[in-house]
């Protein structure tokens, strides 16, 4: 079997790049898992990036116009007239992804492991039989641990976090996601709130699984019935290269991840446009380096993590008061981006008296943001 292009991985960033690609050139997918969807993931995806990228309208279960920021003494609320955010049902987004990559000509190969490279062809394992596949240009997606990664020898240089997610029954408002910075309870990370309706939410967090159980208590959703639980790994930080020779690293497998937030689909489908373009012009070598627009959100991205991490409950609630401010709210919501943080923290480090307040909490604020 030759193709052009073998992608490792049928999660939502192997699927997409599949429909860039499929029509144009010979296109396989393989897939470890014999469905698509499962994994942990709160679906929050940016809307402008959602349709720009024509990522699929009938994954969409809810859309967010703003959010609540909670912490231990301030609480805020950021508003616009459009939705801001989807949150989706992944299961849907991978199989409409793979339905239309299919029609357009691509082949699945599901319940198919990738196990390692020979001769420069992919030996992959489907029940007890093992078969290779030859293509022009092999494509990782195949999530943080990717063995293709491995295969290539990519070195990966980053904090490895754990994620704990649950569906539960509760009160919300719709159209809010909510965000709760409470270091007492988690030193890691953030809780959120994602309603899929006013009924049924995701909540989760990532770091010490008795941090969700602590902040349910004190969501007040400590008696809720939880419909679903699941855990999930992500990996914030580098992992290099993302091309050797023929080979290529996309998504989760290439550490495209917002270090701010944890979500890795807006980054790894952006990353996959890039890719087409290259692959299409057979020539992937500049992959990487045209993938500046993620690669500077990360770095950014990266500083704001190590920010967070040496901030005390203190701190934080001392840049919770000045973002609550009038000034700061407008700013923020005339100019935030879901998916562009760079241009998010610039807004507001422009105003000079905003900028003078976050400098008196900490110089520190300064030194790592510009
Ligand atoms: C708790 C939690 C919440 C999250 N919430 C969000 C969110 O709200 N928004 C967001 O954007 N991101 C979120 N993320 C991150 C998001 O899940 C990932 O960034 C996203 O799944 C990356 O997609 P991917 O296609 O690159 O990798 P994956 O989704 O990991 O897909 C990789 C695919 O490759 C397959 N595979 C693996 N190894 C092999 C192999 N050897 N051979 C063949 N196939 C293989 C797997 O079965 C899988 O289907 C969250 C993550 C966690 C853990």
């Amino acid at each position: 079997m030759k193709y052009d292009v073998l992608i490792i991985g049928g999660g939502p960033v192997g699927n997409y790049l599949a429909t860039l690609l499929a029509g144009k050139m010979d296109v396989a997918v393989v897939e470890r898992k014999g469905h698509f969807g499962g994994k942990a993931c709160t679906g929050i995806i940016g809307a402008e990036m959602y349709e720009s990228l024509g990522l699929p309208e009938r994954a969409i279960l809810n859309a967010f116009n703003g959010a609540f920021f909670i912490s231990k003494k301030t609480v805020f609320e950021i508003s616009r007239k459009t939705p801001q955010a989807y949150l989706v049902d992944r299961k849907v987004l991978e199989r409409e992804l793979a339905k239309r990559a299919m029609k357009r000509g691509a082949e699945y190969y599901m319940a198919t492991s990738f196990l390692r490279f020979k001769n420069g062809r992919a030996v992959v394992q489907h029940l007890d039989s093992k078969f290779e596949i030859e293509a022009k240009f092999y494509v990782g997606a195949d999530g943080v641990n990717s063995t293709v990664a491995r295969e290539i020898g990519a070195r990966t240089e980053g904090e490895t976090l754990k994620g704990w997610e649950l569906e539960i029954l509760g009160n919300f408002r719709r159209e809010r996601v909510e965000v709760w910075v409470n270091k007492d309870l988690n030193p890691e990370f953030f809780f959120w709130v994602a309603p899929i309706n006013e009924e049924e939410a995701r909540v989760g967090t990532f770091g010490p699984v008795d941090s969700l159980a602590k902040f349910l208590k004190l969501r007040r959703l400590d008696g809720g019935k939880i419909v679903e639980f699941k855990t999930g790994a992500v990996i914030l930080g580098w992992r290099r290269p993302w091309v050797k020779g023929n080979v290529a690293l996309l998504g989760d497998a290439a550490l495209q991840i917002k270090p701010t937030t944890a979500g890795g689909i807006v980054f790894g489908a952006y990353c996959a446009r890039v890719l087409a373009k290259g692959i299409l012009n057979g020539d992937i070598s500049r992959y990487e380096k045209e993938c500046s627009w993620v690669r500077n959100q990360i770095s950014f991205g990266l500083r704001v993590r190590k920010l967070f991490k040496r901030m005390s409950q203190e701190n934080i609630e001392e840049v919770f008061e000045v973002l609550a401010s009038e000034e700061a709210k407008e700013i923020i919501e005339r100019s935030a981006n879901f998916d562009d943080h760079v241009q998010t923290v610039k807004a507001i480090l422009k105003s000079p008296r905003l900028l003078a307040k976050l400098i008196r909490i900490s110089p520190m604020i300064l030194r790592m943001l510009v």
